[in-house]
């Protein structure tokens, strides 16, 4: 039996981030992980490759459709789709090597297997034939997440496929069905589209990406029909099945009761995800899940054992690496005795389309909600002399901030790199910046980021001054 300070079950970006972290602060660290390559959901059928895709189908869009308006004239972009997936799967590789570099670089021991509780403080690593038994003092779950499905629908993960699957396919789909409007399936469907594919988007809901803003899932809709994309919303599946053997169809409920089938040749289903604890045996361990799958924890990320901690999708919040991370981190310093916080309404939300979509803090309508008096500022892309000059100008800035004391209570952004754009305003608002305050900070010209100093100009009631 080994023995270890502190035991780490699964590799994703909680899981590597706590090793890293809990050794760093001296502690004598083992990380299991069930599958060959480290990194987990995150970069292996995640963010990394749904990135990667995302970035070649944006290049072969801007060749094929935007090139001639700057005065770039080439013979028409071909696919090379093999090529496509080949350079995703160098991406991913080189990700996941770096982890393991990392690992070695911490002195973290790496055990490969299966992990499971035997009881409170030991854990059984089964890998084939081979057990081993180690003993922890602390024990890190980040066993992560896995593709929610409808019931009923049975994902063959041929034509009936998941997130994983659609980042590997061999061929460029003629006609993707997609279920379901998030963050997830806006970026895959985004990636098919670009390519050539018909993507019809059914969505059980009135509108995209649900858990932001309302007015950034409108300006997504409009933005993204533009691209051929159609879509069903207020659409409920009721089955989804083979009509021939490379021919899928799926029925739904209509707003007005109607049943409507689509036909096509792959059906991605994108209805979120659940949290992932099979094979962990936490009864063992003392330790239940609740209704929804997730492993209860406190606001520290204790469990029901005050030595067990769980991090990442597997608990409550935001399923979003940069989460998991931050509560990695948290953890390993709470084991360590320091008292860390996290600020969970500013974690950032990113939707990775072109143009991309950012979120940090209150959303207009929870604003509302909790009866919060509050000003809006908006500047669109539109009057920005940057996006102008590239060429991207949809979308817009929308600031929040209270109607008394200004301090900034929401950004929502939907534009050019309004991923990073965003990380300004989660920094203003952890400071408790007022609106006042972006707007009163020299910007340099010409960049996208004055757009958000032009909200925030707007919302503090100075006006703006290029709108
Ligand atoms: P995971 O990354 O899921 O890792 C869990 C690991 O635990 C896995 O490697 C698993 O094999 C291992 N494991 C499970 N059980 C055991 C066991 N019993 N023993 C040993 N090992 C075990 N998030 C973002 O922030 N930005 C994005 O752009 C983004 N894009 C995404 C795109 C897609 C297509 C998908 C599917 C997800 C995306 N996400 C994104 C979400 C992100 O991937 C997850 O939030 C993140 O990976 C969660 O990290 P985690 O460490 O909690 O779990």
């Amino acid at each position: 039996m080994k023995n270890f300070d502190v035991i780490v079950i699964g590799s994703g970006p909680g899981g590597y981030i706590a090793a890293i972290k809990a050794s760093q602060l001296g502690y004598q660290t083992a990380i299991v992980e069930k599958y060959p390559t480290l990194g987990g959901t995150c970069l292996n059928v995640g963010c990394i490759p749904s990135k990667a895709l995302l970035d070649s189908s944006e290049h072969f869009y801007n060749a094929s459709n935007r090139f001639e308006q700057h005065g770039i004239r080439i013979s028409k972009p071909e696919v090379d789709f093999a090529q496509m997936i080949a350079r995703k799967a160098k991406v991913v590789e080189d990700n996941c090597r770096g982890v393991e570099m990392l690992m070695k670089k911490n002195k973290i021991t790496v055990f490969r297997g299966v992990g499971c509780f035997l009881d409170p403080n030991h854990i059984q690593v089964k890998a084939n034939e081979n057990m081993e038994t180690l003993n922890g003092t602390n024990i890190i779950i980040a066993t992560g997440s896995k593709p929610s499905n409808l019931p009923g629908v049975s994902i063959d993960k041929i034509r009936i496929i998941t997130s994983t699957e659609v980042l590997s396919l061999s061929e460029i789909p003629q006609n993707l069905l997609l279920i379901g409007g998030g963050v997830i399936g806006m970026e895959l469907g985004t990636v098919y589209a670009r390519l050539g594919s018909k993507v019809r988007v059914i969505e059980y809901t009135d509108t995209l990406i649900g858990t932001f803003d309302r007015a950034l899932g409108r300006e997504l809709l409009k933005i993204s029909r533009k691209l051929g994309m159609e879509f069903y919303l207020s659409h409920k599946v009721q089955s989804v099945e083979y009509s021939n053997i490379d021919r899928v169809r799926v029925s739904a409920l209509a707003p007005n009761g109607q049943e409507v089938q689509f036909e096509g040749d792959y059906c991605l289903v994108a209805v979120g995800r659940r949290p992932y604890t099979e094979g962990l045996q936490l009864e063992n361990a003392g330790i239940s899940t609740d209704e929804r799958g997730f492993i209860p924890v406190d606001e520290n990320c204790r469990t029901a054992m005050p030595h067990i901690w769980a991090i990442g999708d597997v608990v409550r919040g935001p399923m979003l690496a940069h989460k998991a991370e931050e509560e990695a981190v948290a953890v390993a310093e709470r084991i360590a005795g320091q008292k860390p916080h996290i600020h969970y309404h500013l974690i950032p939300n990113v939707v990775y389309t072109w143009p991309e979509v950012a979120s940090v803090g209150y959303s207009e309508e929870q604003l509302k909600n909790q009866n919060t008096s509050y000003r809006v500022g908006q500047f669109p892309f539109m009057a920005s002399g940057r996006a102008r000059a590239s060429m991207d100008t949809e979308g817009f800035v929308k600031v929040l901030a209270h109607s008394d004391t200004d301090e900034i209570l929401g950004v929502h952004i939907i534009g050019p790199r309004a991923a990073d754009l965003i990380a300004e305003a989660a920094l203003a608002m952890e400071f408790r910046a007022a609106a006042e305050d972006i707007a009163r900070i020299c910007h340099a010209h010409p960049t996208f980021s004055e757009a958000l100093k032009e909200a925030s100009l707007a919302a503090s009631g100075l006006g703006s001054l290029n709108f």
